[in-house]
C-alpha cells in the first residue's frame, strides 16, 4: 500500500474508532485543533503515564509540577519569545495558500533524498546478491550528482536560515523551481515573520487590561519555578522537573492531521546541571530518550537522530528524535541544551537572584540546562501510524488490527461470553467487576465472536478472553492474542498475573533500566 494511502487510512481510522475527531464537528471543524474520543484518552493517558513514571518514578532526582497556561507577559519578553518565536511565511499568489518556507526547502532537500534512495534501490533490483551498497553509493555518477545537489542546498539554506535571511530564502525556493503543491506556480510573494504566540487580554479595559499569552512552551513555567522547587524540595544539582501541559501556536501551515496543532500538549523535562557538565548530560540524556522510544518495540531502524543546522536563539546544541511516519522521518522530539539562557533572562529581567549555592564547592551560579521536550500529540500518531496494520488472514479474510503496544492500548482485556445465555454473561461481568480494578477491561456480548474479536483488533485490545460452556465448570478461560491470534487456556485466577506481566506499564518501564 503507497504510504500516503496508509496515512489516509490512519486518520480515517482515528475517527472510526473514536480516537480523534475534528474539534466542533458539527460546525465543520477548526482549523488544526482536535478532540480525542473514549479510546484516544485512554491511548493518550497512557502515553503520558510511561512518560511522566519514566521521569518522576525511575529518577530519584527528578520532580513534576503543574503550572499556569497563563503566565506574567514579561517572562515571554525574557526568554525570547515576544521578538524571536516567528516563522518565515511565503504567500502563492496564484493559490492564495500559505507555506512555511523554511518547510518548502526542507521538503525540497527530503526529495533528493529519495532520489538517491531510488537510485540505491534500483540498483539493488538489478545486482541481487552481490550488490555492494557502501561501494554503489561511493562510486555511482548519478548517486553522486543528486548528494552535490542535496548538499549544495543545503548549505545555503543553512546560511540563509543564520540571519534569518528572508530575501535569500525567496531567493532559494526560486532557484530551486519550488512549486505551489495547489497552484502548481512559482508566483510567490516576499518571505515575511510571522510571530506563533496566541495573545488576550486580562482583566477588564476600565482597570486597565494587560496582553497576556496562550504558552508556546510548557518549559518557561518550569524556569520560574526552578527556585521554589530547588528551595522546598531541597534539591542538588544535578536535578530536573518535569511537567506535562497544554501549549499553543498559531502554526502558519497546519497539516498532516496532530502533527502540526494550534492547541497541543507537551511533556517536557528540565535539566538543572552544573556549567560544563551540561555536554555530557545531553549526549546522556540523547540515549536515555532513545532507549525511551524504542522499548515500544516499533524497531530500531524507524527511529533517528537530526541534528540541527539552526540552533534557536537559547540553545548551544539540539537534536530531534525522529520517527519514520507515513510521510517520511519527522520530528516527535526535541533535546536541547538551553545553556543559562532562560534563567539568566529572568534574573535580568525580574531582578530577583535565581542563582544555585552549591555546598561542595561554596560557589553560586545560574545551571545549565538540559530540555527533553515531546509532543504528546506527535507521539500518539506516531504510536498510531507504527500499530496500523491490514492483515491477508490465511482463510482469505482480511483485518485491521492496531497492533499498539500493549501498555499503551486504550483496553487491556475484553471478555466475551460465547452465548448470550446459560449464565455465560453473568459469569463474564463477574470476571470484569473483579479486573476492572486492575487494568481497564470492558465486557462484549453483541454480535459473532469474530466480529467481537475484529472489533478488538481494530481498537488495539492485547487479549480477549471467551468464557464458554465448560467455564462454569472448570474456571478456564480461553485467551487470544490479538498480534498471534493464538489461543490458551488459562485459569480465570490467574488472568490479572498474566496481563499485567505482559502488558502494564510496569512491565514496559522495565525494560528501561
Ligand atoms: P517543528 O519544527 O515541527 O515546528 P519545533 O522544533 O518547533 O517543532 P519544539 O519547540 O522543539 O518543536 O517542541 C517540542 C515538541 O513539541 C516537538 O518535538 C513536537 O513533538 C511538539 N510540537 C511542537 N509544535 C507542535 C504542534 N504545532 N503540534 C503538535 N506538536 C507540536
Amino acid at each position: 500500500m503507497a504510504q500516503e494511502d496508509v496515512f489516509k487510512k490512519v486518520v480515517a481510522h482515528c475517527k472510526e474508532y473514536g480516537f480523534v475527531f475534528p474539534s466542533s464537528d458539527i460546525y465543520d471543524g477548526l482549523g488544526a485543533v482536535y478532540d480525542y474520543g473514549q479510546n484516544g484518552v485512554e491511548l493518550k493517558n497512557n502515553i503520558k503515564q510511561y512518560w511522566w513514571q519514566s521521569m518522576v518514578l525511575l529518577h530519584d532526582n527528578i520532580v513534576g509540577i503543574d503550572s499556569a497556561i497563563f503566565m506574567h507577559p514579561t517572562i515571554w519578553k525574557a526568554s525570547g519569545h515576544v521578538d524571536a518565536f516567528n516563522d518565515p511565511l511565503i504567500d502563492n499568489r496564484d493559490s492564495k495558500k500559505r507555506y512555511r518556507a523554511d518547510v518548502l526547502i526542507e521538503d525540497q532537500i527530503a526529495k533528493y533524498d529519495e532520489k538517491i534512495e531510488k537510485e540505491v534501490a534500483k540498483a539493488r533490483k538489478r545486482f541481487g546478491d552481490s550488490f555492494d551498497e557502501e561501494k554503489y553509493r561511493a562510486t555511482s555518477p548519478r548517486v553522486a550528482e543528486e548528494v552535490a545537489k542535496r548538499e549544495a542546498l543545503h548549505e545555503r539554506y543553512k546560511a540563509a536560515m543564520q540571519g534569518p535571511d528572508l530575501e535569500e530564502l525567496r531567493q532559494i525556493i526560486l532557484d530551486e523551481g519550488i512549486v505551489c503543491p495547489i497552484s502548481g506556480t512559482r508566483n510567490w510573494t516576499e518571505v515575511r515573520q510571522f510571530n506563533l504566540m496566541f495573545s488576550t487580554e486580562m482583566g477588564s479595559t476600565a482597570d486597565g487590561s494587560m496582553k497576556i499569552y496562550l504558552r508556546p512552551e510548557t518549559a518557561q513555567g518550569i524556569f520560574v519555578n526552578y527556585l521554589n522547587v530547588q528551595k522546598t524540595g531541597r534539591m542538588k544539582l544535578p536535578f530536573g522537573i518535569a511537567q506535562i501541559g497544554k501549549a499553543f501556536r498559531n502554526e502558519i501551515v497546519a497539516r498532516q492531521f496532530i502533527f502540526r496543532m494550534r492547541e497541543f500538549e507537551q511533556m517536557e523535562m528540565q535539566f538543572f546541571c552544573k556549567p560544563g557538565t551540561e555536554m555530557d548530560w545531553f549526549r546522556n540524556w540523547k540515549a536515555q530518550r532513545m532507549k525511551w522510544h524504542q522499548a515500544l518495540g516499533f524497531g530500531a531502524e524507524n527511529y533517528r537522530f537530526h541534528d540541527h543546522d539552526k540552533l534557536a536563539h537559547y540553545a548551544n546544541a539540539a537534536t530531534d528524535v525522529e520517527f519514520l511516519m507515513p510521510f517520511g522521518f519527522k520530528e516527535v522530539e526535541g533535546i536541547h541544551s538551553r545553556t543559562n539562557f532562560d534563567l539568566s533572562q529572568h534574573e535580568k529581567f525580574s531582578g530577583k537572584s535565581i542563582k544555585y549555592f552549591d555546598p561542595e564547592t561554596n560557589e553560586s551560579y545560574v545551571p545549565y540546562v538540559v530540555e527533553t521536550s515531546i509532543g504528546v500529540d506527535r507521539m500518539f500518531l506516531s504510536v498510531m501510524c507504527g500499530s496500523y496494520c491490514e492483515e491477508q488472514l490465511e482463510n482469505g479474510e482480511s483485518r485491521v488490527v492496531l497492533k499498539l503496544p500493549g501498555a499503551l492500548a486504550p483496553v487491556k482485556l475484553a471478555v466475551l461470553p460465547l452465548v448470550k445465555k446459560d449464565g455465560l454473561p453473568e459469569k463474564a461481568r463477574e470476571i470484569v467487576n473483579d479486573l476492572k480494578f486492575h487494568f481497564n477491561t470492558i465486557y462484549e456480548e453483541k454480535d459473532s465472536i469474530g466480529k467481537r474479536y475484529r472489533r478488538q483488533d481494530a481498537i488495539g485490545t492485547p487479549y480477549c478472553v471467551t468464557v464458554d460452556h465448560d467455564t462454569l465448570n472448570d474456571n478456564c478461560v480461553t485467551l487470544r492474542n490479538r498480534d498471534t491470534m493464538e489461543q490458551e487456556r488459562v485459569a480465570i485466577s490467574e488472568l490479572r498475573g498474566i496481563i499485567e506481566d505482559r502488558v502494564s506499564i510496569t512491565s514496559l518501564l522495565k525494560k528501561l533500566i
